[in-house]
């Protein structure tokens, strides 16, 4: 009955887990949840009181299509002050999460069978929906030496003439890799000289811990001129349910893309918006603590991930995720389809911790824990993780 589309679409693997975590909670099973990428602190308070005046005073009507005029004004400004990069209003279009941003903009850029460039490991979605966009996927495999981050040369060896995008996560879900200005600039030369468009994911662009974030329009007027920039508020400030996020691009895509969402959405809640400009107006210092906590865990973690036996991991640099190669132990799980579902299912059945397969992200021999929660539980996480592997092994 449903389409060839829709069957050829896996599900999300995080929604999946959370779905079985919530199953075994009802159970009354204590589970320590170290899967979710969803932050542990609540929206900024300036963002609730601009809500709330949005309801008393009626701000609840149809609006305009690309997002309120308002909101977009202090997104331009946001980027002009914190990424140095200048947009006008007009070319920032707000969506229902960074979700329905990255739709937005492979339906407005794909035709069908264009091929978009995925470094793998990819935040799990980005191939899924490449296909309900009617694009290709090319997942490129990328060199743990190298951080995991893309290099010209795997982009090189990668694109066909069909190619229309390359898509890069940056600061990296899962690995929480981040890419320096040195590194990005090849990269945009080469997009540039071969016509392709970067989709830039930078929804954690403000986790991000030792240097500070290069963001990829702003390298450059033509880097700016090429790139869709994505970013939202799920992450950063901690706003997941509100479902907000924004595309910035050069006018031409901005008004397909708004094009698009005028027959799709229209545009996302009116007060889900309002919060998001008092967020950003004045919930600054909100966003600050949030970081300066996920980075004195991430300064916490790093010892204990030291001393887990024959575990490498992606230096965590940004986000809030760890990358944990655990391929020492794969020879224990052979007659397995895939290693890091059937580990992560025993880690779960028997040690009550939920954390991600790699294969949700392409790569096998890993496994990502999340600590956007309390530090108490992802040590107690990581101390069942050394449990199991002293047992398998
Ligand atoms: N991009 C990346 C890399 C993510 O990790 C996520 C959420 O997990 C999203 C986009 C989607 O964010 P939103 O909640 O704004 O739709």
């Amino acid at each position: 009955m449903v389409s060839k589309k829709i069957k050829s679409i896996t599900p999300s693997f995080t929604i999946n887990i959370s779905a079985k975590v919530a199953k075994l909670k009802s159970e009354g099973k204590e589970i320590i949840d170290l899967s979710i990428g969803e932050p542990d602190f609540m929206t900024p308070n300036a963002g609730k009181i601009t809500a709330k005046e949005a309801i008393d005073h009626n701000k609840t009507k149809y609006d305009m299509v690309p997002g309120l005029i308002p909101l977009r004004d202090s997104i331009v400004k946001k980027l002009e002050l914190e990424n140095h990069v200048k947009y006008s209003t007009s070319e920032i279009v707000v969506s229902s999460g960074a979700k329905n941003a990255i739709t937005n903009a492979l339906t407005a850029i794909l035709d069908p069978y264009d091929e978009v460039v995925i470094p793998a490991p990819y935040w799990t979605s980005y191939p899924e929906m490449v296909k309900l966009c009617y694009g290709v996927p090319i997942i490129v495999q990328t060199d743990k030496s190298n951080d995991f981050k893309l290099t010209v040369k795997q982009l090189s060896e990668a694109i066909t003439d069909r190619t229309k995008i390359v898509l890069i996560n940056n600061p990296s879900n899962p690995t929480g890799a981040v890419y320096s200005k040195e590194e990005l600039e090849p990269l945009i030369e080469f997009c540039i000289n071969h016509n392709l468009i970067i989709l830039a994911d930078e929804i954690y662009e403000r986790i991000c811990y030792d240097h500070p974030f290069v963001s990829i329009p702003s390298i450059s007027e033509r880097a700016k001129e090429i790139t869709i920039l994505v970013n939202g508020f799920s992450k950063s400030a901690a706003m997941t349910g509100w479902r907000l996020g924004y595309t910035a691009s050069n006018i031409e895509i901005s008004k397909a893309i708004s094009t698009l969402q005028g027959h799709l959405i229209s545009h996302p809640s009116t007060i889900a918006q309002w919060a998001g400009y008092g967020a950003l107006k004045e919930g600054s210092e909100d966003m600050k603590h949030m970081v300066s906590i996920y980075k004195n865990r991430r300064d916490t973690i790093l010892p204990i991930l030291n001393q887990l036996e024959n575990v490498g991991y992606v230096n965590p640099q940004g986000a809030f995720y760890l990358f944990l190669d655990l391929s020492a132990y794969k020879k224990f799980y052979n007659n397995h389809d895939s290693f890091s579902i059937a580990f992560c299912n025993q880690l779960l059945d028997e040690h009550q911790v939920a954390v991600v397969p790699g294969i949700a992200f392409g790569n096998d021999d890993y496994i990502r824990i999340s600590y956007a929660t309390k530090i108490e539980l992802v040590i107690e996480g990581l101390h069942r993780i050394q449990e199991l592997l002293s047992f398998i092994k």
